[in-house]
């Protein structure tokens, strides 16, 4: 028997890698046999160019189904193992607009859980963030139990996390109990270079077992897939970038949802730390 995971991805901090994480884990787990959605809460709407979904100005798309102007359903893209709700430059303003509707943080969250999730069966939801911490990434985290963030291997990779993980605490106190880390992504590792290694160590004594085995490589085969409207799981398999993320994804579904310590709080971080990366 098996439910759904609900997958948040988020970083305040642009261009760390969430998008790519969230298509090429969601893209290798459908290729592996599981039922896939994609959620694209980013204006940007990299998601759904990278799953080759439509999404120019009008379409249905995540910023109706937060207004509550259509349903999740109506706004269903894709086929196979692998579907989309896309998001369009319209949800640009959706941050404004949500400020005055009732259960604004849970616009999401209710539009999801009235029998859609379990119609279709999916096994993964994963949802694809903006890079700050407003309504937009509050609605995918009162939505979602688990939260993968990704961080890059370079300069001030750790820039922000502290605030990230303040974030979580808060949304778990305060608007979802079951939210917790489930997983930290190293991406764009660049093993010709001392820095990325000093940083992939850092991140794993910070944070410990939560932290993914699996490192994704940086690959230029991996920045040149959206171009083509395809994940680069699909765009070229053979590919170091995507092996990394079929070894991520198989790693991600094997050990299952993370397990927090059961004293030093919820995600196997020790509050010294919080400590540190806040102050
Ligand atoms: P944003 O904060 O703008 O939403 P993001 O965190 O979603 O950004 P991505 O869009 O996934 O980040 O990646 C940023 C850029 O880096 C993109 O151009 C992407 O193609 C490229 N990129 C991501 N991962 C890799 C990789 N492993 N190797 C090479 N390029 C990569
Ligand atoms: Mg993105």
């Amino acid at each position: 028997m098996s439910s759904v995971r609900l997958v948040t991805i988020a970083n305040q901090k642009g261009g760390v890698g969430k998008t790519t994480s969230a298509v090429n884990l969601a893209a290798a787990l459908a290729d592996n046999g599981k039922k896939v959605l994609v959620i694209d809460l980013d204006p940007q709407g990299n998601a759904s160019t990278a799953v080759g979904a439509v999404h120019t100005s009008g379409t249905k798309s995540s910023y109706e189904v937060l207004l509550g102007d259509c349903t999740a359903e109506e706004t269903l893209q894709g086929s196979g193992n692998l579907f989309c709700i896309p998001a369009t430059i319209d949800l640009a303003g959706a941050e404004i607009e949500m400020v005055s509707l009732v259960r604004r943080e849970f616009r999401l969250y209710d539009a999801l859980h009235n029998g859609f999730l379990e119609k279709h069966g999916f096994d993964y939801v994963f949802i694809d963030c903006p890079p700050s911490l407003g309504l937009l990434t509050i609605n995918a985290m009162t939505c979602a139990e688990e939260v993968i963030i990704p961080i890059q291997c370079e300069y001030y990779a750790l820039e922000g996390v502290g605030q990230l993980l303040g974030n979580i605490n808060m949304i778990r106190e305060h608007l979802n109990h079951e939210l917790h880390i489930s997983a930290i992504l190293l991406t764009m590792y660049d093993a010709r270079t001392k820095l990325a290694e000093q940083v992939a160590m850092e991140v794993r004594n910070q944070f410990g077992a939560v932290v993914l085995g699996n490192v994704i490589p940086r690959s230029i085969r991996v920045s040149e897939a959206p171009g083509f409207g395809k994940t680069v799981v699909d765009y070229d398999p053979s590919s170091t970038g995507a092996r990394a993320y079929v070894a991520a994804a198989v790693e991600l579904d094997k050990r299952g949802d993370y397990v927090p310590h059961p004293t030093t709080g919820a995600i196997g971080v020790s509050p010294e730390i919080y400590a540190e990366l806040e102050g």
